[in-house]
Order: structure tokens, then sequence, then C-alpha cells
């Protein structure tokens, strides 16, 4: 069985003290599904500030053509 409180990491950008963009669309994509739907905070253990900041970046990229919209 697991325990599923113990993992109680900082979010990955306050970690790095860097805020996700679209510049670091490979970096982005870490945090989408193959599909390209943005995964949960709860399973990247992003906060709730960057996880905002995440989704705006992405969608950004999106614009760009730097990453796929939903894949079918
Ligand atoms: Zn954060």
């Amino acid at each position: 069985m697991e325990i599923k409180k113990t993992a109680k990491k900082a979010c990955r950008f306050c970690e790095e003290k860097k805020d996700p963009s679209y510049k670091n669309y490979e970096e982005l994509r870490q945090f989408m599904t193959e599909r390209g739907k943005i995964i949960g905070r709860r399973q990247t253990g992003v906060c709730a500030k960057h996880q905002r900041m995440l989704s705006r970046e992405i969608k950004r990229a999106r614009q760009l053509a730097l990453l796929p919209y939903l894949v079918a």
C-alpha cells in the first residue's frame, strides 16, 4: 500500500525559481499528456500559481504552433 501524503515536494518551478514560459516549450511538454492535454497538478506537483501560468503558456505555445492542440 502506498501512503500518498509523503511526497510533499515543492513545485518544480518554485524549486528552480523560474516561471513556465512558452519559450521553454520542450519543458512544457513534460506537463502534457501524449494526447496534448495538460496534466493536472495532482500528478505533477506544480503549485496553483504555476499551474495557472503553465496552462497560459501552453496555450500561447499552441498559438505559435510550438505545441500541438488535442491529438485525436
Ligand atoms: Zn510553483
